[in-house]
């Protein structure tokens, strides 16, 4: 296992965990990808899609990534992972979801219904494990999304998220890796994809190939993760495709066409107040400028890694400072 003894992690340096080759029965699952059931993202006064996957976009992705699972995992619904599950596909779908808890999100997957948001942390994996399912912590030391942290040793888990592809800065990751050595849970990698381009870049590797092995794999605390950062420039193709479907979106309802789908996200705008999505319109111009789009990236992603760095030297810079 490749392990950083000092200092800040490299940012968008290829990650491995597994030094040895990987023999040809090792599985390789995403654990975490959304799709455009995952609602609205908030970001201070704005909002936009979290997500623009359709379910089957999600499904040829992993197949073209050679991915032999894919787990769709949507804030507080299934509705995506169900619809996926049903296409055709050499990918086998596992149905997931991101539950919202009043702890930090938690990740369910092999679950046969939605779980409710809202609970604890502890009522949330309860409910995972009462529908036969196996719960993992995403992200648990981000910087910038709700993560249980240091509720985790006293969690009853089955496994926690230590390479979150999506993370570009390097440091959630390089905590969750330090922090969760010893812990008692399998550990995981996923893409954390909100677009069909992201989808493999971080996966679980287990033994097997199929949802059973996966799950039995994991509970035996025997998977482990490989992957590569999120590219900048699929963060910025990312922020494009939110806006123009937001921009489609608005365009629909503004000009009275029907609603273009059954997610969540579509019926927020739709039920937004007129001037509200003309003032959205006239932002969604603005911000797909060119100049614009790639400040804003640029931007975003230096304030992500900023304030995942400030979380590094807080929890682990004490511990490896030399005398
Ligand atoms: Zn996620």
């Amino acid at each position: 296992m490749t392990s950083r003894a000092h200092g800040a992690p490299v940012l968008g340096k290829r990650i491995s965990t597994n030094t040895q080759i990987i023999p040809r029965m090792v599985g390789r699952a995403d654990l975490h990808t959304h799709t455009k059931y995952s609602g609205m993202s908030k970001l201070r006064f704005l909002r936009f899609p979290d997500a623009v996957s359709e379910p089957l976009e999600v499904v040829q992705s992993a197949e073209r990534r050679g991915l032999d699972i894919v787990c769709i995992t949507d804030h507080d619904t299934i509705k995506g992972a169900e619809k996926a599950a049903k296409e055709n596909s050499t990918v086998e779908v596992v149905v997931g979801e991101e539950v919202s808890t009043s702890d930090g999100e938690i990740i369910g997957l092999f679950l046969t219904e939605a779980v409710p948001r809202d609970l604890t942390a502890e009522d949330t994996i309860d409910c995972i494990h009462s529908l036969g399912g196996v719960a993992i912590a995403p992200h648990p030391f981000s910087a910038h999304c709700n993560s249980v942290a240091g509720k985790l040793a006293d969690l009853d888990l089955d496994g926690v998220e230590l390479f979150n592809a999506f993370h570009r800065d390097g440091y959630a990751n390089d905590i969750a890796q330090r922090k969760c050595e010893s812990l008692p849970f399998a550990k995981t990698g996923g893409s954390d994809a909100h677009a069909p381009m992201m989808v493999g870049d971080g996966y679980t590797t287990f033994e097997g190939a199929t949802g059973e092995e996966l799950r039995r794999t994991i509970l035996s605390r025997k998977t482990s993760f490989d992957g590569r950062y999120t590219t900048f420039r699929d963060f910025v193709w990312l922020t494009t495709l939110m806006t123009l479907n937001l921009q489609r979106t608005l365009l629909s309802s503004l000009m009275g066409a029907g609603m273009p789908d059954d997610s969540s996200c579509s019926r927020e705008i739709f039920n937004a107040r007129a001037v509200t999505r003309l003032v959205g319109l006239a932002g969604t111009m603005v911000f797909l400028m060119p100049p614009v789009t790639l400040a804003a990236g640029i931007i975003a992603d230096k304030l992500h890694s900023s304030r995942s760095r400030l979380k590094w030297k807080e929890l682990v810079e004490p511990c490896t400072a030399p005398y």
